[in-house]
């Protein structure tokens, strides 16, 4: 079902590359509002945790699909967050291992785990305004709200944001395959409001979405 059919709730769209710096903002920003904060990417390395769990190659798209249809992907509210659970499981400690990490541009490049994911932030947006952050969220999942943003930091930052992080990431790598995939690929929403986060606190970046969000409308 197309998004322009449902009745949404105010959706934030926080997007942009890995370690730009939008999980951050996005939860605090949620945590402002009174808003629920969504993850996407962590719905991604879930459904990527699971399938690898399951021994299934993630170029093995028959068995992939079959395995996600009989899946149970359910979410559940906790400290104003949406938490994503397969099959009762709710795989949080695990989404950034290495192999996550490795895999979770594979999985997320194909149709049938899109859809997944694009209806159980559909389902949210039906309950609760949000702030939702990820690749694709102000170009495809929600291209009808006004509150849409692209955070970016150059390269240099964001590999010392991840170092500092302590984690294996190739970010390069999954930029590039996030950026040109066929599907819902990373790119900039013609009316997103762009903020380099570079140099910037992530107060900084807050206060300035929050001046936007006034601008644009959003009764705070
Ligand atoms: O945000 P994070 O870096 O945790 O996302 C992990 C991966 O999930 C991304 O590299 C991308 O492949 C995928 N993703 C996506 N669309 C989104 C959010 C994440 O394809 N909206």
């Amino acid at each position: 079902m197309h998004s322009s059919q449902r009745d949404f709730h105010r959706v934030i769209a926080i997007d942009g590359p890995a370690a730009s710096g939008k999980s951050s903002v996005a939860r605090e920003l949620a945590r402002r509002l009174g808003f629920v904060y969504v993850n996407s990417g962590a719905i991604y390395r879930a459904i990527t945790w699971y399938i690898l769990e399951k021994g299934i190659h993630t170029e093995d798209l028959a068995r992939l699909a079959q395995a996600l249809a009989s899946a149970a992907v359910t979410s559940c509210l906790r400290d104003g967050e949406s938490r994503i659970l397969i099959d009762n499981v709710d795989p949080a400690d695990r989404l950034r291992d290495d192999r996550v990490n490795e895999s979770v541009a594979r999985v997320s490049r194909l149709p049938v785990v899109r859809e997944i994911v694009a209806q159980k932030l559909h389902d949210r947006a039906c309950s609760d305004d949000l702030v939702v952050e990820g690749r694709d969220i102000g170009s495809v999942v929600f291209p009808e709200t006004p509150y849409k943003f692209y955070v970016d930091a150059s390269p240099e930052v964001r590999l010392q944001r991840r170092a500092a992080q302590g984690e294996r990431d190739e970010i390069a790598l999954r930029d590039q395959a996030d950026s040109s995939r066929p599907v819902s690929p990373l790119v900039i929403a013609k009316d997103a409001h762009v903020i380099d986060t570079s140099y910037l606190t992530v107060e900084k970046v807050v206060q300035e979405i929050l001046a936007r969000l006034k601008e644009t409308g959003l009764r705070i």
